[in-house]
């Protein structure tokens, strides 16, 4: 064959792949928060229809009304109007039971029980995980740092647990630890490193919707961008279920997934900064640092196997490492001095048995 026609010929054959690979179904990003309180708890001040219409009016697609043992039915609340055809509702409740241990039962079908103590906390969680499942839900384990009330020791016995809150935007929960307790996301690396598949959820947990401040309880901080074909109840918790999202309190990425062993991020430097005028976002305030993005890829114990400054980044998974996550900061000047961080986190991505579905 002449040179110019094996040129020719390849490239057809290339088109060709590029084309099959092409014919899958479309994936989008869905953006949600999995947890808001209503006046229904009695300590938040606005109504599920408020609350609702907050989320819709920023362009959120789907939000759980999750409230202290009591569950919204999605059906009982008025939406607002007109209704985008890409905003839902998912039914849920944050069972809120004995020694602080809440979790959020999210696309359950029937109010899941609460009232169950033992002296062991991973019983207590293991209680709501099963309840949740019982009401054909899943569960999102929620502020394991609010009253120091949950452990990595008690969250890795629980089984069919696979999320928990990582962050929540609610000013006394303490995601990021003290001197003496681990942060949230030390607690992830722990349970990562000792074998437990388990997802990280960004939520807001919002009560005051009236008024806006640093100490205020208010949405837009915490969220989650999900994967997924379809917009419905059921598609976007199996997603979140199986690791098919990312977290994030600022930070928006274009790709954050992996394809043939690479696990490949793209910042989305100008949604970020549009979000980031926002005046409901709430950064970790930190020491005077260089302002910009950062690229992270962590392994086992939180260990950073690599890292950039550029705005995007790959890495190639090996089994040298039982898992790798990624993790996106940005860090911008902060107005009453030093500096602040937002971040986006995307999920671990396994290459030992827990690669294997669940
Ligand atoms: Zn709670
Ligand atoms: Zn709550």
């Amino acid at each position: 064959m002449h040179f110019i026609f094996r040129i020719l010929f390849s490239v057809a054959i290339f088109t060709t792949v590029l084309s099959c690979s092409q014919e899958e179904p479309a994936q989008h990003w869905f953006r949600g928060n999995t947890h808001a309180h209503t006046v229904i708890c009695g300590h938040a001040d606005s109504t599920p229809e408020f609350v609702t219409a907050w989320y819709h009016e920023r362009g959120y697609n789907f939000l759980i009304l999750s409230e202290h043992n009591h569950f919204i039915d999605p059906d009982s609340v008025k939406m607002p109007q007109p209704l985008r055809d890409d905003f839902i509702l998912i039914p849920g409740e944050e069972v809120s039971g004995h020694k602080v241990i809440h979790s959020t039962a999210m696309n359950i079908d029937t109010l899941v029980n609460w009232d169950f103590n033992h002296e062991h906390v991973s019983e207590i969680i293991q209680f709501q995980v099963d309840g949740a499942i019982a009401a054909n839900g899943h569960t999102i384990l929620n502020h394991p740092n609010y009253e120091w009330a949950i452990t990595a020791a008690d969250i890795l016995p629980v089984k069919k647990l696979y999320m928990f809150e990582l962050y929540n935007g609610h000013p006394s929960v303490r995601n990021h630890g003290d001197e003496t307790h681990p942060s949230t996301e030390k607690m992830w690396d722990e349970l990562l490193t000792k074998g437990m598949k388990i997802y990280g959820v960004s939520s807001d947990d919002a009560h005051d919707f009236q008024k806006i401040a640093d100490d205020e309880s208010n949405p837009g901080r915490g969220w989650v961008m999900v994967k997924s074909q379809n917009l419905t109840p059921d598609a976007i918790t199996e997603a979140m279920n199986h690791g098919q999202f990312y977290s994030s309190n600022g930070v928006f990425l274009k790709k954050c997934g992996v394809n043939n062993g690479v696990y490949s991020i793209e910042i989305d430097e100008a949604a970020t900064m549009k979000e980031l005028l926002s005046p409901d976002i709430f950064g970790k305030k930190v020491d005077e640092k260089e302002n910009g993005f950062f690229i992270e890829f962590i392994g086992p114990e939180g260990k950073v196997l690599s890292h950039s400054k550029t705005m995007q980044a790959k890495f190639k998974i090996d089994d040298s490492s039982s898992y790798v996550r990624a993790k996106v900061t940005f860090t911008r000047t902060h107005k009453a001095g030093g500096s602040e961080e937002f971040y986006a986190w995307g999920q671990p991505v396994f290459t030992d048995e827990r690669k294997k579905d669940h």
